[in-house]
């Protein structure tokens, strides 16, 4: 076995092997300078495995090898070809299902089921963009002396980071529409969750996509990420995670060389549950909005709005469907929360857990470590929540939810304004014309109406205000990954 393949035993004594090297060129390759970092199983809280570290050196050899197969390749290709590409990517990792969604549990620490639906959610967005491949066109205008016509041409050299909460799928959403749209690409996982990147890295390499198309890097915010962010032979940065890393950057883009930036980053997402809703529908959206993988979802329904006349009721069947909860072992079948994902991520929840004791909300459930091992986190209810509290201004990014109530709609959509955030919003109403009036009055780049957390490959998503820049997603991603040239001809 080299150092850059581990063996990996699964609590079901499979063993699955696994890539844990830098992918460059397609090989996987050592640090330059031989560093390397652990990664932990949140549920045992032992090392998996260690994976190699790129430093600024390793960075630029994959900058340098991503653009030679741009312009020594990629850019030349058909939409036929990338298309073919795309799809036999997303057939074997068909094939590989159930270990990548292993892998994605172990590392993470979220369920089973849901790792197989992530991984089944990464393919389809793998084959929704190999049907874009051939589809990206530019238009003609004609005058009677002129002729002009524009091109929709890759940028070249794309970066890519993403962050731990859903590894697989974020891969998908950046490496789907740069590389349809003929860009080469770095991607750097995060530093929590290196593991499937790698062997989707090794699933890249069988589909045969030619050598620096997609190059794969481990490492943690600084020095890799930031010698991206920095890095002057990059066109184009797309990133996921913390606001205020995005807001780094951005500067870092100002610092060099203006490369172009899409930011996808935090919320916190008001969901309003008027007293006509459906309330039994109500609960199981909410409570999915909020606990669904461990509420470490940047669109989490964080801030829960109550009409009056029905809070008490609404919180008496919330509290009902928390309580049946099973924590657990991301591999036991019945399990629908496991831990968090690290420690970092568990002192900080359980901080804020703290906060709002400290500042007064009302803990009606929850507000402690679930066990004595592993990254457990009760869910957790705070109602009587007010607007200047820390846990209602705040991204908590665990099973915390903030609750409290609302007498009109002005009130609930000022309320709901009050934070720096604008990712998404949930109404639930049965009333059509209040749906409409506050979908539209809301400011956030998404709006669900009595439903939660759902997603379409071909509907955007992004962020208003502090949430982000630029939209993932559908044709509206392929817009961030072109350039729009116009040639006028005289005629
Ligand atoms: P983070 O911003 O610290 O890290 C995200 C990624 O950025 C990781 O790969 C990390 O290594 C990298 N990074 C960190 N510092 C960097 C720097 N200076 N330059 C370049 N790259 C850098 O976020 P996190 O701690 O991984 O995740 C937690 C927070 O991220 C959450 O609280 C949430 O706000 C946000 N988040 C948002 C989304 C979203 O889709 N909007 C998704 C996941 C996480």
């Amino acid at each position: 076995m080299s150092s850059n393949e581990a063996t990996i035993t699964l609590p079901n004594n499979k063993t699955i092997k696994t890539p844990t090297g830098l992918f460059i060129n397609n090989e996987f390759v050592d640090s330059v300078d031989g560093k390397r970092f652990e990664t932990i199983n949140p549920t045992t809280e032992k090392i998996i495995t260690t994976v190699a570290e790129a430093s600024e050196k390793d960075v630029d050899m994959a900058v340098d090898a991503a653009d030679k197969a741009f312009n020594e390749v990629w850019r030349n290709s058909t939409g036929a070809q990338r298309c073919k590409l795309l799809n036999k990517l997303s057939d074997l990792m068909e094939r590989d299902l159930d270990e990548l969604a292993a892998l994605e549990s172990l590392d993470n620490g979220k369920t089973y089921k849901d790792s197989k639906d992530d991984v089944s959610d990464s393919i389809e967005v793998y084959r929704y963009y190999s049907g874009w491949c051939d589809k990206i066109h530019g238009k003609t205008f004609e005058s009677q002396k002129k002729f002009s016509y524009t091109r929709h041409e890759p940028i070249g050299v794309c970066a890519a980071i993403i962050p731990w909460n859903f590894p697989l799928l974020m891969q998908a959403w950046k490496l789907g529409p740069a590389l349809a749209c003929g860009n080469t690409v770095v991607l750097k996982s995060s530093e929590y969750t290196p593991l499937t990147a790698l062997k989707v890295a090794a699933l890249i390499k069988e589909a045969g996509f030619p050598k620096g198309v997609v190059n794969i890097l481990s490492g943690y915010g600084k020095p890799t990420g930031s010698a991206m962010a920095y890095h002057n032979n990059i066109g184009k940065i797309a990133f996921t995670g913390s606001t205020a890393t995005g807001k780094y950057i951005l500067k870092a883009s100002s610092e060099s060389n203006l490369k172009k930036v899409t930011l996808e980053l935090g919320g916190k997402s008001p969901n309003i549950i008027f007293a006509d809703a459906d309330l039994e529908e109500a609960v199981k959206w909410a409570h999915e909005g909020i606990f669904y993988n461990h509420g470490q979802c940047c669109c989490a329904g964080s801030r829960i709005y109550v009409e009056n006349s029905v809070y008490d009721k609404f919180i008496d069947k919330f509290k009902e469907q928390t309580e049946k909860i099973k924590i657990g072992d991301p591999f036991n079948s019945d399990t629908y929360q496991g831990p968090v994902v690290s420690k970092a991520q568990f002192d900080r929840v359980m901080g804020y857990i703290e906060t709002g004791k400290k500042e007064g909300a009302t803990c009606l459930i929850g507000g402690d470590r679930h066990g004595t091992e592993g990254y457990f986190i009760k869910p957790t209810i705070f109602t009587d929540v007010k607007e200047e509290m820390t846990i209602m201004q705040e991204e908590i990014f665990g099973p915390v939810v903030a609750i409290s109530k609302f007498n009109t709609i002005e009130e609930v959509i000022e309320k709901a304004h009050m934070t720096t955030f604008g990712l998404a919003a949930a109404v639930f109403t049965k009333d059509i014309s209040r749906a409409f009036k506050i979908s539209n009055e809301l400011k956030s780049g998404t709006v669900w109406v009595n439903l939660y957390n759902t997603f379409n490959t071909y509907s955007p998503f992004g962020g208003y205000k502090q949430s982000g820049i630029g939209r993932e997603l559908g044709k509206y991603a392929l817009k961030e990954y072109t350039q729009v040239k116009n040639v006028q001809i005289n005629l």
